[in-house]
């Protein structure tokens, strides 16, 4: 597989498998959106926190999350008539990248999304979100400012690389996201970065988010969301074990969180005060 130069190498052992779909605009239940969009099946970045991993339940691949990688690569033939059939054309919001990401390091070759990109801004039905932790999205500026209305979410959990580097093995680094947001913002791309999940103990410490909050606005980054922890059990059991393996002084963190949702954000809600987010 080729992979961006700036992406790390914990997945580059994954040989994608082309496949074909049915089916490319798909409307979803996701609040603030119409619809979504996921050019591929799996996902090399491989983030140990990962919500999506249930997608391995609609494969039959026996990999593990972040081991298998599916091209969709009738992704933009599919799209393109989805948007030009003769039935009600598509309006709203979409977001690309709900179970995958899109600009996962198989896009360099694969330009499915690229493609599908292109479409959407023949056409200039619907306004797009993406959502990424790669900064090939750059490639793609050009188009981006094409589009009728168009933002781009970077999700940045930490920029400490001892903590990036275990959670999210096959993902740009913090850094070079951050430094891709900031070349998107300042060609005139909406940008926004996303801040989750919060993992106990690691990223959502007071001095963690500082640092996050300083680099996100030493770059010009106003749009800052975030969000805790949710405790889904293929979730909870994977950072379990990376916790006691890698981080055992968080463990304690981790289940106090999973104990005391609310007292949790409670404590969450006091730091963010302190820092002033
Ligand atoms: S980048 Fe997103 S979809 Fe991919 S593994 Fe990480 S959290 Fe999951």
């Amino acid at each position: 597989m080729n992979r961006d130069a700036t992406a790390r190498d914990g997945t580059a052992h994954v040989a994608p498998r082309e496949t074909l779909c049915k089916s490319a605009l798909n409307t979803t239940g996701i609040p603030g959106y119409d619809y979504c969009m996921n050019p591929y099946t799996g996902c090399t970045h491989a983030c140990l926190y990962c919500y999506a991993s249930f997608m391995c339940r609609f494969t039959d691949h026996s990999e593990p999350w972040g081991e298998f990688l599916d091209v969709k690569t009738n992704f933009p033939e599919v799209l393109a008539k989805q948007l030009g059939g003769r039935r009600k054309h598509p309006e709203g919001r979409v977001l690309i990248g709900t179970v995958t990401d899109a600009y996962q390091p198989a896009e360099a070759r694969f330009r499915l999304t690229a493609a599908s990109l292109e479409l959407l801004a023949e056409y200039q039905l619907l306004d797009v979100n993406i959502l990424t932790k790669s900064d090939l999205v750059r490639r793609d500026a050009g188009i981006l400012r094409r589009l009728p209305k168009c933002e781009v979410g970077f999700t940045i959990t930490t920029m400490d690389r001892s903590v990036s580097d275990v959670l999210e093995p096959g993902a740009t680094p913090p850094e070079n996201r951050l430094a891709a947001a900031a070349e998107l913002l300042g060609s005139g791309v909406s940008v926004w970065v996303f801040i989750a999940p919060l993992l106990p103990g690691l990223t959502d410490t007071e001095a963690s988010l500082a640092a996050l909050y300083r680099s996100l606005r030493g770059t010009g980054i106003r749009d800052i969301r975030i969000d805790r922890l949710n405790p889904y059990p293929g979730v909870v059991r994977r950072l379990k074990d990376v916790y006691r393996r890698c981080f055992p002084k968080a463990a304690a963190d981790l289940e106090a969180c999973l104990r005391d949702r609310e007292s949790y954000r409670r404590d969450v809600a006091d730091r963010l005060r302190r820092i002033g987010a």
